[in-house]
C-alpha cells in the first residue's frame, strides 16, 4: 500500500544522553479562565515550553483544569435546564471534556512555536488519560475543591436539591460547589504515554489531574472528583523515570512566612527541610502545600531525580540552575 499521501515526519530520536527527561506540570495562570484567555496564554506557555526543548530538555506537559471545568460544568448544567431529556453530566465527563479542549489549544499552540523556530521532528499530541483513584480514599467523605462559579444561598441550596451537590462558603465570595480530590494511585494509560514520548512526540498527558475512575473488575467507572494536577505529575513523573519535575506556577520560588514581613523566598529545599516547613505550616493548603508535597514526593523517590517551583517565564533560568526552588534529597 502506498503512504505517499500522508504526511511524513520524521521523529527526533530523543533518549540521546544529552537530553534530560522533564515532566512539566502547568497551574491556573499558563491557560487563563475564559476561552480567548487561554487561547492568548497558551502562546505563552508554548514559548517557555519550547525554550526547554531547545535547552535539550524532553518535555511531557500536564496542566490543571480548575477553572475549566468549573465552566464546563456549568455549561452542561445550563444543558439540563434547557432540555429535560439529557441528564446530568458526571464530573468524570467534564473532565474529559476539559482534557480535549486545553488539550486542543496547547497542542496546536505548541506546534505552531515548534514550527515557528524551525523544530519540524516533534510531533504534538494529547492523550486523553484516565487515573485510578481508590473508591475508600477518605477525600470522597470530605469534598475540598471548589469548582465553578459563585453563587447565592439561594442559587446553591436549589443546586444542591436538585443534583446533591455540596455547596460550601468560599472565604465570604459566595457559594461554590465542593468536590472530592482523592490521590492517583495508577495511569491507565501509562504505557501508551511511555510509547509516545519514547518515539520522540511531545506528549501533554493526565490534563487536570486526569479522569477519575475507580476499577470494577475489567470496568473503569467514573468517579465524581477532580484529582489534583500536582500529585498527578509526580506519579507521571516517577513513572516515566523523569530527571526533573518541574511546577510552573505563579511565584517564582516557594517562601516561608509567605505574605508576612518576614518573608524570606527560598533558593533550594531538601527534603527533611521541606518537611518541617510543612509541620510548621508555611505553605497553604489547596495551593502551595499540595506543589510542596509532590516536590518532595519526586525528590525523594530516586537517587538524583529533582522538583523546582517556579514561574512559567522562568522555567528555562531554572533549568539551568539559575532561579526557582529546587528540591533535592
Ligand atoms: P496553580 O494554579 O499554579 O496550581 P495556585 O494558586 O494553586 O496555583 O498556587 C500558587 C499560589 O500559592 C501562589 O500564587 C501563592 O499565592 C500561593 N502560596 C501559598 N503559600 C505560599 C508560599 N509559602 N510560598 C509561595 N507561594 C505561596
Ligand atoms: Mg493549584
Amino acid at each position: 500500500m502506498s503512504n505517499g499521501c500522508r504526511l511524513h515526519i520524521s521523529r527526533r530520536k530523543r533518549s540521546d544522553e544529552t537530553e534530560k527527561r522533564v515532566v512539566i506540570a502547568l497551574g491556573g495562570n499558563a491557560l487563563g479562565s475564559t476561552l480567548p484567555e487561554q487561547m492568548a496564554a497558551v502562546k505563552t506557555t508554548a514559548a517557555a515550553i519550547v525554550d526547554l526543548i531547545e535547552v535539550d530538555c524532553e518535555v511531557v506537559v500536564i496542566h490543571g483544569n480548575g477553572p475549566q471545568v468549573g465552566m464546563i460544568n456549568n455549561a452542561m448544567i445550563a444543558l439540563t435546564h434547557e432540555d429535560e431529556a439529557q441528564p446530568n453530566t458526571p464530573l468524570s465527563v467534564c473532565v474529559a471534556m476539559s482534557q480535549a479542549y486545553i488539550g486542543y489549544d496547547l497542542q496546536n499552540a505548541l506546534r505552531e512555536e515548534l514550527l515557528s523556530r524551525g523544530i519540524t521532528d516533534i510531533p504534538v499530541a494529547t492523550m486523553i488519560t484516565q487515573v485510578r483513584v481508590d473508591g475508600k480514599d477518605p477525600a470522597f467523605l470530605n469534598p475540598s475543591k471548589p469548582i465553578g462559579k459563585f453563587l447565592s444561598a439561594e442559587a446553591a441550596e436549589e443546586v444542591a436539591a436538585k443534583y446533591g451537590y455540596i455547596m460550601k462558603e468560599d472565604a465570604g465570595r459566595g457559594f461554590r460547589r465542593v468536590v472530592a480530590s482523592p490521590k492517583p494511585a495508577e495511569i491507565i494509560e501509562i504505557g501508551t504515554i511511555r510509547t509516545m514520548v519514547e518515539s520522540g512526540d511531545l506528549v501533554i498527558a493526565c490534563g487536570g489531574g486526569g479522569i477519575p475512575v475507580i476499577r470494577q473488575g475489567n470496568h473503569l467507572k467514573g468517579a465524581s472528583a477532580v484529582i489534583d494536577k500536582d500529585f498527578a505529575s509526580c506519579l507521571l513523573a516517577k513513572e516515566l523515570d523523569a530527571d526533573s519535575l518541574i511546577i510552573l506556577t505563579a511565584v517564582e520560588k516557594v517562601a516561608v512566612n509567605y505574605g508576612k514581613p518576614d518573608e524570606k523566598w527560598l533558593n533550594e529545599l531538601s527534603v527533611s527541610e521541606a518537611k518541617s516547613y510543612i509541620e510548621k505550616g508555611h505553605f497553604a493548603p489547596g495551593s502551595m502545600l499540595p506543589k510542596v508535597e509532590a516536590a518532595i514526593d519526586f525528590a525523594s523517590s530516586k537517587e538524583g531525580r529533582t522538583a523546582i517551583i517556579t514561574l512559567l517565564e522562568k522555567s528555562r533560568d531554572a533549568v539551568q540552575g539559575k532561579t526557582g526552588t529546587v528540591f533535592h534529597k
